[in-house]
Parts: structure tokens; C-alpha cells; sequence
């Protein structure tokens, strides 16, 4: 007798229960799932094929099909292939799709041509843990999360890029020249088969400098100066002019610090945070309907006209300020050592002296004011100061803004700690979802629709662990 765990041999015959209803526990996941997607009014939020042709083959129900992509990506099968073959053989899929199992084609064509309906269907589970009161305590944490697209590095293209492709190609087509002419200059016998490689490698060079040539040109027709090959979208994702980085989007969630939830989220093509705090600061308040809601981002997202016009909508941002002067690294006194003096509009500087409203100018659209004292000649502090022949300070127009912020960061040094805490968790595990590779559609329009299903999983699952199984489904059907 072995002294192993037996099992029941395959060829046993067994009473299996006749009902899958039976495999599927009460606190089985799908059971949400199934409850949810019932409760939706699908027409209403913008899915198409709600309501059936006259004539033709008759179409899977959408309800049908939005419940094996929310299954889908709430196990990490993002693949419309993967999805079809766990229809077939998945037991919970067969209870959730009442043994339904649509074809590859049908599963990819309804998340294709249902972002609406799909996107609304997110908002729409926010909307129910926002009934739930799940927000009503919360600050609100913003961050961004570069996402790769199927494009690959080598198919971007950006003028830099292609600058340094032409002289690569320019160094081994010059290599190969000096190659033929010293087998030229030498007076034995060259192999055949040595001249017809390299002659080869040659044309092979030329036409791929051809290529490149084709892409620098369609460059400068572009508005942001690059392309890419496989997914017309996907934008290099790095400042840096000498490498690409990851070429894909910008993924931008609002997080709530109690309950990590994503209450809003964004996918874009821009390259950096700095021009999105107020539009995800709105999208957030909308989400959560806090009036008077406060947000949390890291000094990525500093830009004075964007805490501005994100204090002018009633929201109250905390981000800290990127400095960018080089005087402290210098040893000299930078910004924060000069003291506005509201009612005279004048800095007052370390040695004492008023610094008056001289000049002003513009930067971009922003009227600044400049400021500065004529005794700087004559001041014992001056080299500590500055190296030039005065010192002089610049103010926006709006710079009462900007100070009130900067208050309001000194006098709550916690934030930045909290949302560490709290961003990290979603973009985490979506990423582990995601199996640490690309989104698995192209075009922004598609994507976006792709981070709808990841937003809606996460959220489906983070309410699971909240509430429970149970209490979720009561919600939902309440
Ligand atoms: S150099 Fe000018 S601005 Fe600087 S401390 Fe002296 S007087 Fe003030």
C-alpha cells in the first residue's frame, strides 16, 4: 500500500453534482461579477447589440461578453485567444457564460467596438462604492505610470533617434568602402565570396538609409516630432534625447488614501505629469463628488499655472515644488531667503534691503514681475549672494498663490508619505496583472478602453477584500 495521498483514478464513476450552480460557491468572485453586469443598464451606458437584429445569425448578449472580459481581467486573461480556450474549459466561465464559449474573433471585436460602453461601465463601479460612502474621508492621491504598447523601442522614432541611426549607418557603410579598397590595393588573390559579402552588406546598408531617410522626412511633417511603426499612438516615454526609453503611454489614476480605490483615471500620449493636476484634480472631485476635495501628486506635477488653476476650482492641491535653481548647489541664498513684503510689493533680502518692483516680463503666458535693489554693489552679503552685478528675484502675477501652497506643504510634511502609500498599491498590482508587459491593443482609443477592464478588476477586487463577497452582491442588487 503506498504511503502517498491517493486520489480517485479517472476512469472511476462518480455522481458528480448535475448543477455547475454546485461548483460555484457563495463567495466565489464571479457571483459579483455576475450580479454587477446584471444590474447595468447596458444600453444606457453606451454598448451597442443591445437589442437584437430582426435577421441574421443571432449575437452573444453584451451582458454576456462584458462579463467574460471583467473574468478575463480579473485573472490576468487579457488575450481574446486565452479567453476563448478558459470559456471552453474554465468552470466558473462556463457558469458565468451558461456554457456559452464565443470564438477569439467575437471576444476582441467587443472590446474594440465598445470603449464607451465599456469606460462608462468603470465610472459606473465608482459610482456604486461612492453610494457606498466609501469616499467621504478621503484625500485624493494623483500619479502617472508609463505603460509599454506593443510598439517596440527599435520601430520609434524620434529626431534624435534617427540622427544617430544615419551616422551608424554612415560609420559601417564607410567601414565596408575601406574594407573593398585595401582588398583592392592588396595583389593576391581575393576570395569571390568575400567581395559579394561585403557588396552585400553594402546594398543591405543603402536601403535601410533609405528607410531612415523616408522617416526623417515623414518627421518633420509630424506635430511632436516622432513616429512609431506598429502602433501609430504609442510615444516614447523618455526625456532624455539619447534613448527612447519605454514606448507607450501615460497612464494617470486618482486614488483615494482610504480605501485605495481608483476613483478616476486617464490614458494619454503626453510624455510628462506637469500639465495634468487640474484634470485629474476635476475628473477626481466628479468621480467622488467632494466639493471641497484635496489632492495629493509628487513635484512632478508642479507647475504654478496648474496649482493655480487647480485652487481656482475649489480643490486644495498638495505637491511639492520643484526647485530648479542652481544657487543653493552654488552656496549662494536661494528663493526661500527673500521675504515678500505684500503691502509694498517688495522682497526683503538677507542683509535687509527692500527689493523693488523694477521691470516686468512674459514666460510662455505668464506675466512675471521682476524685482531687485541698487545697493547690491555695496553689500557685505553680496558673495553670498549672487555673482553677478545684482541680485534679482522673479515673481509671477499670481505669485500669492504659490506662497499660500508652499504654507500649506511646510505645514503638513505627512502628505508626500501618505501618497507613497497610497499610489504605489494600484499601479503595482495592475502591472503584475498585466504580466509586466505591454497593453495587448493598439491605438490610444483602444487602450484607454483596455485600462477601463484593469481600473474596473482592480476596483471589483479591492471591494471584494472591503466588504466581502456577499455584502457586495446585497449592495449591488440593493
Ligand atoms: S547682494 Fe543685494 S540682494 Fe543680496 S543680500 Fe546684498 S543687498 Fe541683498
Amino acid at each position: 500500500m503506498s504511503r502517498f495521498i491517493e486520489g480517485i483514478h479517472r476512469t472511476q464513476f462518480t455522481l458528480f453534482p448535475e448543477r455547475i450552480e454546485d461548483y460555484i460557491t457563495e463567495d466565489n468572485p464571479v457571483k459579483v461579477i455576475d450580479a454587477f453586469v446584471d444590474a447595468l443598464d447596458l444600453a444606457e451606458l453606451g454598448f451597442s447589440s443591445v437589442h437584437p437584429r430582426a435577421t441574421g445569425r443571432p449575437a452573444y448578449h453584451p451582458a454576456l461578453m462584458l462579463k467574460l472580459y471583467v473574468y478575463g481581467y480579473l485573472n490576468k486573461i487579457q488575450s481574446s485567444r486565452r479567453l476563448e480556450r478558459e470559456s471552453n474549459r474554465n468552470l466558473e466561465l462556463m457558469w458565468l457564460l451558461n456554457r456559452l464559449a464565443p470564438d477569439f474573433k467575437t471576444i476582441a471585436d467587443f472590446r474594440k467596438d465598445n470603449g464607451i460602453g465599456i469606460k462608462s461601465c468603470c465610472r459606473q463601479f465608482v459610482m456604486l462604492c461612492k453610494q457606498l460612502n466609501l469616499f467621504s474621508d478621503s484625500l485624493i492621491a494623483i500619479d502617472g505610470s508609463r505603460f509599454s504598447a506593443v510598439n517596440n523601442r527599435d520601430r520609434n522614432f524620434t529626431q534624435a533617434k534617427v540622427k544617430r541611426r544615419i551616422e551608424a549607418i554612415d560609420k559601417s557603410i564607410d567601414r565596408y568602402l575601406s574594407q573593398l579598397e585595401s582588398l583592392d590595393r592588396q595583389d593576391r588573390m581575393i576570395p569571390q565570396t568575400k567581395t559579394r559579402h561585403i557588396h552585400k552588406q553594402l546594398a543591405a546598408l543603402k536601403q535601410q538609409m533609405a528607410e531612415v531617410k523616408a522617416i526623417e522626412e515623414a518627421l518633420e511633417l509630424t506635430p511632436d516630432k516622432q513616429i512609431s511603426l506598429t502602433d501609430p499612438d504609442a510615444r516614447a516615454m523618455s526625456t532624455n534625447a539619447r534613448s527612447s526609453g519605454n514606448v507607450g503611454y501615460n497612464v494617470q489614476t486618482a486614488v483615494d488614501t482610504q480605501h485605495h480605490l481608483i476613483v478616476a483615471h486617464d490614458v494619454s500620449m503626453a510624455m510628462g505629469d506637469r500639465r495634468m493636476l487640474t484634470k485629474m484634480s476635476v475628473k477626481a472631485q466628479e468621480a467622488t463628488g467632494i466639493d471641497e476635495l484635496e489632492v495629493i501628486a509628487d513635484r512632478g506635477y508642479f507647475a504654478m499655472e496648474e496649482i493655480k488653476s487647480t485652487v481656482d476650482v475649489g480643490i486644495t492641491p498638495y505637491v511639492p515644488k520643484t526647485v530648479t535653481s542652481s544657487n543653493r548647489k552654488m552656496g549662494l541664498y536661494d528663493r526661500r531667503d527673500f521675504i515678500y513684503v505684500e503691502v509694498d510689493d517688495e522682497y526683503k533680502c538677507p542683509a535687509g534691503e527692500r527689493l523693488p518692483r523694477q521691470t516686468k516680463t512674459t514666460q510662455g503666458n505668464m506675466l512675471m514681475y521682476r524685482y531687485w535693489s541698487k545697493n547690491c554693489g555695496s553689500c557685505s552679503l553680496k558673495p553670498n549672494c549672487t555673482i553677478g552685478k545684482e541680485r534679482r528675484v522673479t515673481r509671477w502675477e499670481h505669485g500669492k498663490v504659490i506662497e499660500i501652497h508652499e504654507r500649506r506643504m511646510e505645514e503638513n510634511p505627512t502628505m508626500m508619505q501618505l501618497r507613497k502609500q497610497t499610489v504605489e498599491h494600484p499601479f503595482g498590482t495592475i502591472k503584475s496583472w498585466m504580466g509586466m508587459t505591454h497593453f495587448k491593443t493598439k491605438r490610444l482609443k483602444n487602450v484607454a478602453t483596455e485600462m477601463s477592464l484593469h481600473v474596473l478588476a482592480y476596483n471589483i477586487t479591492r471591494m471584494i477584500n472591503i466588504m466581502g463577497v456577499k455584502p457586495l452582491i446585497r449592495a449591488i442588487e440593493a
